[in-house]
């Protein structure tokens, strides 16, 4: 069954993350002037500000750089609370934002390495998969 999530963002970038994320593939904008991932989204390289990207698909390993847990209903009751956000240092070294899967934060250490998986959401827009992070094995 899939997990009700809040709206994702959707529109020029985004759409393209998300369709990758569907085939269960975690891929980032590669700028193809300067060779640094624009991730955030962006219309424009924050590096040099080219507007031309690749779609590079990521190793899916990270480590976790920080973390909090979330007791506050921010989403009117879309998402049950409490729930843990990790901040992930991908291997390719841009930060990730997602949700632990299979641990909480009493597991949780500074540096901790995780992979990412795919679990099955639904939002208004319908039907998507959204990366979240297990521990490594
Ligand atoms: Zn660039």
């Amino acid at each position: 069954m899939a997990h009700r999530r809040p709206d994702r963002t959707l529109g020029p970038g985004h759409d393209e993350f998300w369709a990758w994320c569907d085939k269960q593939e975690l891929r980032l904008p590669k700028c193809q002037a300067c060779g640094k991932l624009a991730w955030p989204v962006t219309p424009r390289c924050q590096q040099c500000d080219a507007s031309k990207f690749v779609w590079v698909q990521l190793s899916g390993r990270g480590s976790i750089v920080s973390w909090g847990t979330f007791v506050q209903d921010y989403y009117r009751g879309q998402m049950a609370t409490p729930y843990d956000t990790i901040l992930v240092e991908l291997e390719e070294g841009v930060l990730f934002i997602s949700n632990p899967d299979g641990f909480g934060e009493q597991d949780i250490s500074p540096g901790m390495e995780v992979s990412v998986r795919f679990i099955d959401c639904e939002d208004s827009a319908g039907p998507f998969r959204l990366p979240v992070f297990c521990r490594s094995s």
